[in-house]
């Protein structure tokens, strides 16, 4: 299972190729589509070996790829929970 997801801005994207030169699992390849631009976005062929270092992100030049930790992920969703328990636990001494 893969521990990590990438997400592409195909319009961002100017095919330069430095996500996938650096992409260490070799996750990702430049797709024969185009965007808007006429360049050949990248595109996941293999998801399952992501592990959302954002390598690519930190490498890309016009911010079009990011990844993230799917650990990362659950954190931000279980957040809104957590911050409403809280005060109605204070609110009960009367
Ligand atoms: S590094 Fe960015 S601009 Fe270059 S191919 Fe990847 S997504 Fe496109
Ligand atoms: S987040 Fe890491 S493993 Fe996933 S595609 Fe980007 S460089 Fe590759």
């Amino acid at each position: 299972m893969a521990r990590g997801t990438v997400q592409i801005v195909v319009e961002r994207c100017k095919a330069c190729g430095f996500c996938v030169e650096f992409c260490p699992t070799k996750v990702l390849e430049l797709s024969s589509a185009f965007n808007s631009k006429g360049y050949h976005p990248p595109h996941a062929v293999n998801p399952d070996k992501c592990s959302g270092c954002d390598l690519c992100g930190m490498f890309c030049p016009d911010f079009a790829i990011y990844g993230f930790r799917m650990k990362e992920a659950k954190a931000e969703a279980a957040k809104p929970e957590d911050e409403n328990s809280a005060p109605e636990e204070a609110s009960s001494a009367s």
